[in-house]
């Protein structure tokens, strides 16, 4: 997710962000109207769409790419009520669970499922069988450090039943990864450890909008040193490249980062990102990574932007062998704002279940007035979260990780 770079930056320190950094402003114009086009040529142009308020300076593309609104202000939760799950939620009322006792070697998505491999476009387990993991996202690491803890990641486990988790390290916002890396790395491995204790899968995600290669290398073969005998950990090793980006200069970069994990991991999966915040799937499918192992691409959705188009294009690269791992999604515009489209939203479940696809949803935050925050602000940073807690979306997305959830868990 990307806006966040604006709204929380201007809400914290009172100033925006220029476009250079954040990449958003500029493509105001460009997801309007190429969702104009999207919509009509998949059907859905009568879904209302909801301008950026931001003067758009971008140039239209054919794409539309995320995260671009810069609305700054919370203006009170704008997400719907929420409503039952059809993928069968669970009735078991919010906030019942108790904090989950560590279960490695008992149960759990790592002892059943072990070290993860790619095999043609499909993520199997160690016994070569397809499997699909469904897990929830961090917020911003230095946004929200308070939730980075075991407590949380207990919880997850216990009462919304995920199978992994991924803490996003923000890397380029003030207080970051590049101006503050111990404080960084310190809330990341406190997430890892505490979902490898827990028997989760975990993706170390370098929240990043920017290159910053020598940083990325030299942190993911730290990770790699630290973790790389680990079956839980997975390495996502550039969050959602920006529209300035092409797909030869991230798989050059891929590259590079790729080999120095490899040099302390042989094998544990490796997520790769594509350009305009991970939905050209489609340049990847024409010219993907060579000689690499357990290698997967991201797509990133918000369900009420990115509709059956995006569907369309990743299952066209799906089709064509590319390997897909859904990073970051929710219901939400691509702001992480406006009303979750439950139509599209479903019909994303329904494609990844198709295409056994894992999936993350976006995020542990607290943020006033933001629909993809699946707390409410101020909400206890030791889990134990009960209705009160959650934001209705947060309501939401436990009822479809519960409804996934294995009768053995
Ligand atoms: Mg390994």
């Amino acid at each position: 997710m990307q806006q966040k770079v604006v709204s929380r930056a201007r809400r914290q320190r009172g100033r925006v962000l220029g476009p250079s950094t954040n990449g958003g402003l500029k493509n105001c114009a460009a997801i309007v109207l190429a969702h104009l086009i999207a919509s009509c040529s998949s059907g859905n142009a009568e879904r209302v769409i909801q301008p950026a308020t931001a003067a758009p300076t971008a140039q239209p593309t054919t794409t539309s790419p995320s995260a671009t609104d810069m609305s700054p202000t919370a203006s009170g939760p704008t997400d719907t009520a929420p409503v039952a799950s059809t993928t069968g939620p669970s009735t078991d009322p919010v906030g019942t669970s108790m904090p989950g006792t560590p279960d490695v070697g008992v149960d759990s998505p790592v002892s059943r499922h072990g070290q993860l491999q790619v095999m043609g476009a499909q993520i199997v387990n160690a016994q070569g069988q397809p499997v699909i993991l469904r897990g929830q996202g961090f917020g911003w690491d230095n946004w929200w450090p308070q939730y980075y803890n075991a407590d949380v990641v207990s919880w997850l486990r216990s009462d919304w039943c995920v199978d992994m988790v991924r803490p996003a390290m923000g890397i380029e916002p003030d207080g970051a990864y590049l101006t503050n890396p111990a404080a960084s790395r310190g809330r990341m491995t406190a997430v890892v450890d505490a979902a490898i204790a827990n028997g989760l899968y975990v993706i170390i995600d370098w929240h990043a909008h920017e290159f910053h290669q020598e940083e990325a290398i030299a942190f993911f073969t730290d990770m790699a040193q630290t973790y790389g005998e680990s079956p839980n950990v997975i390495y996502e090793i550039f969050n959602e490249p920006t529209g300035d980006a092409t797909w030869p200069e991230v798989k050059a970069y891929a590259e590079a980062v790729i080999g120095a994990i490899r040099q302390h991991d042989p094998d544990n999966l490796i997520i790769v990102g594509s350009p305009e915040w991970d939905q050209r799937i489609d340049t990847v499918a024409d010219d993907p990574l060579v000689g690499v192992t357990n290698v997967v691409y991201s797509v990133h959705f918000y369900a009420a932007t990115h509709t059956g188009w995006l569907r369309d294009r990743t299952q066209a690269a799906i089709d064509a062998g590319i390997p897909v791992l859904i990073s970051e999604s929710s219901g939400s515009e691509a702001s992480g704002m406006g009303d979750n489209d439950l139509v599209e939203w479903q019909a994303w479940f329904d494609f990844m279940d198709a295409n056994q696809l894992s999936w993350i949803n976006y995020s542990v935050s607290d943020k006033e007035g933001e629909t993809i925050s699946v707390l409410e602000p101020g909400a206890p940073a030791n889990g134990g979260w009960d209705e009160s807690h959650l934001t209705p979306t947060g309501e939401y997305i436990r009822d479809v990780f519960r409804s996934y959830c294995p009768a053995t868990r």
